[in-house]
């Protein structure tokens, strides 16, 4: 049988490891650590969590986060696996002891008869064989260059800059409306690219006031600032000057309010639709440095958001990713290069989970190929298909951004409104998602 070559032994790397050497698949891991390290990592080992020690929630019936935990673990996934070895007491959180979690996925991955470590660093994209390229974030700069050259410069970032999005169904479309500046856009889709949120003076003064008091978050140790050129975060242009907005990303030119035409909005923000299905929609220009808590309260003072739900917030951060919808194919393979998969957070998911999971489907899927077999993704109702439908296809790839699992990304479920109803549209999505994702078990190669 051939090898399956995985580039990064993080997350996602050891969770392909597992899955394709338990397919009966001979895998090498080349990971750079400890010889070559990163601003975030502090150890040598495998699976490496670099900041918070938590899989954030475990609940299964009514959290997207959730339910990709029973995913994996349903899966039989070494990360999940080790992490439940090694929990910690945090309510409904899965929080993991960091250090023991580490050594575990490590030992058990080098006592894996099918896996070898090789303790390198990988500077070129391989010529030959079947690779998994699992870098990460962090990916290391030669790496990253090789990728860029590849792929071309527009299609892999060094940095996020994550504007909050939304949920469209939390919206209070008695206030916004859906409209493209100029009135662009013929079709349906392009007719409901952008909905609006009209402020008078008072709320954009109130606005920015809130916008420069807010608790910011600090670079991490080397992360530089080089990628501000392009995209401030919204609190820095407010700091420029007080009407750099309104003459920014919240500029009300050539757009109306469609309840209150005779009344010319002072300043607008704009929220552009994020995923085909119109479930998200992303606030314009609306990257920030603010923490959570603050984002919220801030966001919601835009008139029509005051009820907001956030799919996720927004954020800055050193990050190396691809852009996946153009990139990739259904199989998370390269088009141009169908030998090698791309796995993990630089496949443009974010956190821990999510990247373990990415590194689960890639590993099965590459061990499939490897022997002979095929293996589609899971349905996308499931939370694994749901966000490798999203990367590969489902995303808007002009705008495309790190994301993190949630229902938003899920075919939607119609329920009666209302805090009741929310929660149980939710755990009819599990529902939904669990009898879907055994059957995909059922047809594993
Ligand atoms: P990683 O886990 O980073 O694994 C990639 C591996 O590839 C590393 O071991 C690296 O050493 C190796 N590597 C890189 N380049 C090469 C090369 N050329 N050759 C060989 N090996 C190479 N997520 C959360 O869920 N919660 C958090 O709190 C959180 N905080 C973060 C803080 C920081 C500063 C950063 C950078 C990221 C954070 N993340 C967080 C995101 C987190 O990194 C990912 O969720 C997760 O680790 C990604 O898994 P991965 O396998 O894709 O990458």
């Amino acid at each position: 049988t051939e090898t399956l070559h995985i580039i990064g032994g993080g997350m996602a790397g050891s969770e392909a490891a597992w899955q394709a050497a338990s397919m009966g698949v001979p895998v090498v891991i080349h990971e750079m650590r400890p010889k070559v390290g990163t601003f975030a990592h502090k150890t040598g080992l495998l699976a490496e969590m670099v900041c918070s020690n938590s899989f954030r929630s475990d609940d299964d019936e009514r959290n997207a986060v959730g339910l990709l935990h029973w995913e994996m673990r349903a899966a039989g996934g070494l990360i999940m696996e080790s992490a439940q070895a090694h929990r910690l007491p945090a309510g409904g959180a899965l929080a993991v002891d960091r250090d023991p979690f580490a050594e575990t996925v490590t030992a058990r991955l080098r006592a894996h008869p099918l896996i070898s470590v090789s303790e390198e660093e990988v500077k070129d994209l391989p010529s030959l064989g079947y690779w998994i390229i699992a870098t990460g974030p962090l990916t290391s700069a030669a790496l990253g260059q090789a990728i860029r050259s590849e792929t071309g410069a527009e299609q892999l970032a060094f940095f996020d800059a994550i504007a909050p999005i939304v949920y469209a169904e939390s919206v209070d479309m008695s206030v916004a409306w859906m409209q493209s500046r100029y009135d662009k856009g013929e079709t349906e889709a392009e007719r409901t690219a952008y909905m609006n949120c009209p402020m008078n003076r008072d709320q954009y003064e109130a606005f920015i006031d809130a916008l420069l008091a807010a608790d910011k978050t600090e670079f991490h140790e080397g992360e530089t600032a080089g990628y501000f050129d392009g995209c401030l975060p919204i609190e820095v242009m407010a700091e420029r000057g007080r009407d750099t907005l309104r003459f920014g990303p919240m500029k009300p030119v050539g757009l109306t309010n469609a309840h209150r035409p005779d009344v010319k909005p002072y300043a607008v923000v704009q929220l552009r639709r994020d995923n085909a299905l119109g479930t998200l929609y992303n606030i314009v220009g609306f990257q920030t440095k603010m923490k959570y808590g603050a984002q919220t309260n801030v966001f919601r003072m835009i008139p029509g958001l005051e009820n907001a739900s956030f799919a996720r917030l927004g954020g800055i951060h050193r990050n190396t990713f691809i852009n996946s919808p153009t990139l990739l194919d259904a199989q998370m393979r390269l088009k141009a290069r169908p030998h090698i998969r791309f796995a993990g957070q630089i496949t443009g998911v974010e956190g821990y989970v999510e990247s373990a999971a990415m590194g689960l489907l890639a590993g099965r899927m590459a061990a499939a190929e490897i022997l002979g077999r095929d293996l589609p993704p899971p349905g996308p109702e499931t939370a694994m298909g749901a966000l490798v439908t999203h990367i590969t296809g489902g995303a808007e790839a002009k705008t495309f951004q790190p994301m993190n699992v949630n229902f938003g990304l899920f075919p939607p479920i119609d329920a009666k409104g209302g805090r009741r109803g929310r929660k149980d549209r939710y755990k009819a999505y599990t529902d939904r998602a669990k009898t879907s994702f055994s059957q995909w078990l059922q047809i594993q190669p």
